[in-house]
């Protein structure tokens, strides 16, 4: 639609143009997982947590030994015939496990930080619905964004910065006149007094700085003779939204 019709959507939007997704939302990612657990629990799966995979095996005979560290320090294993990677940041080194050339695959994961502010007060976002700039074919992210929350209060982000690994969840607070000169190209009126560091996040990127776009990988690798290791590599957003969609397309390969 033309800008001059986003007024009635979004008064304090300014633009050239734009795309009114009408079936785009918001929702608690945290009841969400409570959901998945309840429904894989119901089903009989068993959520084992703090403990770090170590180690994972071919093992001749078919399957795998997947070697699991407690935080005690007592290792155990599990014998697997089917191994699903969703290790996230974590999923390259998994591959790693496995005896993967992640170099030579295509699967070593880069680091990107993505920062978020936020407005102040609780029911004072300036807009009602979730509103995104257009950015270049080749971009690390989706550019910093608006998005609504829950509670009314308005989320701005993420941006994209590459760190190396071992990186903390700090927010820099110094980012922000950065955030509010992106913000102001197309959101009116936002007071930078009004605005406050928010938390931030890491993707798993398979894209490294300066290249073109990479997508991510859902792959049965028995090709390279380790049958029933799914690698799921690169997950980043919106791989929640698709998380049920990539759940079947694991389901398929199994
Ligand atoms: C800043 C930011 C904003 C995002 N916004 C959105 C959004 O708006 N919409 C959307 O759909 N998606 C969004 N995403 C993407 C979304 O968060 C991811 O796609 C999703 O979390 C991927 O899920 P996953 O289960 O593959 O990996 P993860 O959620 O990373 O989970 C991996 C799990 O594996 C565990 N693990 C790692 N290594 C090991 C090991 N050796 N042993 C045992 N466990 C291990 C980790 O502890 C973790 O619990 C965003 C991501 C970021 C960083």
């Amino acid at each position: 639609m033309a800008g001059s019709m986003v007024a009635e959507y979004e008064p304090r939007i300014s633009c050239r143009e734009a795309l009114l997704v009408p079936t785009t939302g918001i929702i608690d990612s945290h009841q969400l997982m409570e959901y998945f657990i309840k429904d894989a629990s119901s089903r009989g799966a068993e959520v084992v947590y703090n403990a770090e995979l170590t180690g994972l095996t071919k093992k001749g005979t078919g399957g795998f030994i997947a070697e699991i560290e407690e935080p005690s320090g007592d290792k155990i294993e599990i014998e697997a015939g089917i191994v699903v990677n969703a290790a996230g940041l974590n999923s390259d080194k998994v591959a790693e496990f496995a005896g993967i050339d992640i170099d030579k695959a295509g699967y070593r994961i880069k680091q990107c930080k993505g920062t978020y502010f936020r407005t102040k007060n609780f029911r004072d976002s300036p807009v009602e619905h979730l509103v995104y700039p257009a950015v270049g074919k080749d971009s690390t992210s989706l550019g910093i964004h608006l998005t609504p929350d829950l509670a009314g209060q308005l989320r701005m982000g993420p941006d994209a910065e590459y760190v190396p690994e071992d990186t903390g969840y700090e927010v820099n607070e110094s980012k922000k006149t950065n955030f509010m000169k992106s913000i102001s190209k197309f959101l009116n009126n936002l007071n930078d007094k009004d605005v406050l560091a928010d938390t931030s996040g890491i993707r798993p990127k398979l894209q490294g700085p300066g290249e073109k776009f990479r997508d991510f990988v859902i792959k049965e690798e028995g090709d390279r003779g380790l049958k029933g290791l799914i690698n799921l590599i690169g997950i980043e957003s919106p791989g929640l939204t698709a998380a049920i969609s990539i759940a079947k397309r694991v389901k398929e390969l199994i």
